[in-house]
């Protein structure tokens, strides 16, 4: 897209070779939101009938010439337009047919994106969000609740205890019997901890096993290991490969910045290790996904990470540190809201510097999203169960010592949904302040855990709200951005 176009021009993601595997979500360390739906949309043919701009848009200037645009009311999905197209949009401040619109080729191919994308819809209907109904089934496998690093912001009080062969099989048959029972056509495992990779054996044997069961239930399986990237040896890259077992690692700076809240459980530094094993899974072919834990510590240096990541082609997500019992001792994690607004707006500088193919949409937002709208921002309560080394379960992670049954004797699922104690996962038009928020169906206002933990209630709005609102234009624009580099015209 030139500054010299007449013609009016609107790219979306659909117009980035390969779209669909581009959209990163960064739910790895979390419940997923419930899965299907799309940021991308293919331009739809347009309906009869007088069109009309859509009430409530967010535009986010790119540059002198491009703008990019979001419907927060609609489906996903963000669009650059050049001014020839952003005023055949103003054209439809009041509705009127497409008409002799029709017969410019580069005006009507804009004014498809432009419908695809919720920003035109039918004078009269305005578009209806369209929440997915969740078909996956996760679930967070505590293959060992001992760690070798001792990270001030780790909510789980660790010992030396580990997940026997045994209690992986009966959590896998627990999960698969429940899966099918509760109507999920797929399971996704997380193999977390503690630091699951030392217990690389069981956590093998288990997704061996877990293989042979979902084949058979007629279950989609898919896998990641979440770690602290200490511990990963040759021997283990190649298995994860062989197994096609994704791996998430926690790498929340460079140096120091890393080291100062992920150190070793002697007290040692351990950020040359984990970018030694990053190394050692690329060699061996897995592309780790980067997950980046924001403190006061370590706000004022995520570009760096950033950096580090983006030159090696690695997708990253970033989560706010979330208080809880453990770290309730350590003072220095709380960040404060301009700090984390000062940090992140470094971070977006190093994106906007090296914009990756991949869509940011998905993973600098936090537990927020730019992808498919959702009520709800995480799977809790619903199509994510966690089951602790004794086969114990558990609502959320967070709050994995917080158990409501057993994988022996329980469906998992049931007893998510119906138990009435501890966190409750509201509808985001139960929270106080989200009902009108521009955001709400992007955001749902935030993780229940820490809500809950800053204000002693489920049915307001997330401590990190401004910083919400104001990093969601940015991350429009970075869209934008991402589709004037690689969209092709
Ligand atoms: S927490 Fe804030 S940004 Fe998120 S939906 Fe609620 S009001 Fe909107
Ligand atoms: S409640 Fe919060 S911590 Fe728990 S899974 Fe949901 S987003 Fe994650």
């Amino acid at each position: 897209m030139h500054s010299s176009d007449q013609r009016a021009v609107a790219l979306s993601g659909s117009d980035v070779p390969g779209a669909h595997e581009l959209l990163v979500h960064s739910c790895e360390d979390c419940a997923c939101p419930p899965s299907g739906g799309s940021a991308v949309r293919t331009a739809a043919g347009l309906p009869a009938g007088p069109l009309v701009r859509a009430r409530e848009i967010v535009e986010c200037p790119v540059d002198g010439e491009h703008t990019a645009l979001f419907n927060p009311d609609g489906n996903g999905g963000v669009l650059i337009v050049n001014r020839a197209a952003h005023a055949l949009l103003e054209l439809f401040s009041t509705p009127r047919e497409i008409g002799a619109l029709a017969a410019d080729e580069s005006a009507e191919a804009a004014a498809r994106h432009l419908f695809s994308h919720d920003l035109l819809h039918p004078a009269g209907a305005p578009p209806d969000p369209r929440f997915a109904e969740s078909r996956q089934l996760t679930a967070w496998l505590h293959v060992t609740n001992k760690c070798n690093l001792k990270c001030p912001y780790c909510y789980v009080s660790k010992s030396d205890e580990g997940m026997t062969r045994d209690t992986g099989r009966d959590s896998v048959d627990a999960l698969v019997r429940s899966a099918v029972r509760n109507g999920f056509s797929a399971l996704r495992l997380k193999y977390a901890g503690g630091e699951a990779s030392l217990n690389a054996d069981v956590l093998l044997d288990l997704h061996q096993y877990a293989r042979g069961r979902c084949d058979a239930a007629g279950l989609t399986l898919s896998a990641v290991l979440l770690s602290n990237g200490v511990a990963i040896n040759r021997r283990l890259a190649a298995a994860l490969t062989e197994h096609g077992i994704g791996v998430m690692i926690s790498l929340d700076g460079i140096g120091e910045a890393h080291d100062a809240q992920r150190p070793t459980v002697g007290g040692h530094r351990s950020s040359h290790l984990v970018v030694r094993t990053i190394g050692r899974l690329l060699e061996a072919g897995v592309r780790p996904h980067i997950s980046i834990t924001i403190t006061s510590r370590n706000v004022d240096a995520i570009g760096p990470v950033v950096r580090f990541a983006l030159e090696r082609d690695l997708t990253f997500s970033f989560n706010f540190f979330r208080d809880n019992d453990c770290s309730a001792a350590v003072a220095d994690l709380r960040f404060e809201e301009q700090a984390m607004l000062a940090g992140l707006e470094s971070a977006f500088a190093e994106i906007e510097e090296n914009l990756p193919r991949w869509s940011v949409l998905g993973c600098v937002l936090d537990r927020g999203q730019l992808l498919a709208p959702r009520r709800r921002a995480c799977g809790v309560g619903d199509d994510y169960v966690v089951i602790d080394q004794r086969g114990q379960i558990a609502k959320c992670h967070m709050e994995i010592s917080d158990t409501i049954g057993d994988v022996r004797t329980t469906d998992p699922v049931l007893a998510v949904r119906t138990d009435p104690r501890g966190i409750r996962n509201l509808l985001v038009e139960d929270k106080q302040g989200c009902r009108d928020c521009t955001w709400r169906h992007w955001c749902s206002g935030g993780c229940a855990a820490a809500t809950f933990r800053a204000t002693g209630r489920f049915d307001v709005r997330s401590p990190n709200c401004a910083i919400y609102r104001t990093i969601y234009p940015q991350a429009v624009r970075l869209e934008g951005l991402r589709l004037l580099k690689y969209a092709a015209r």
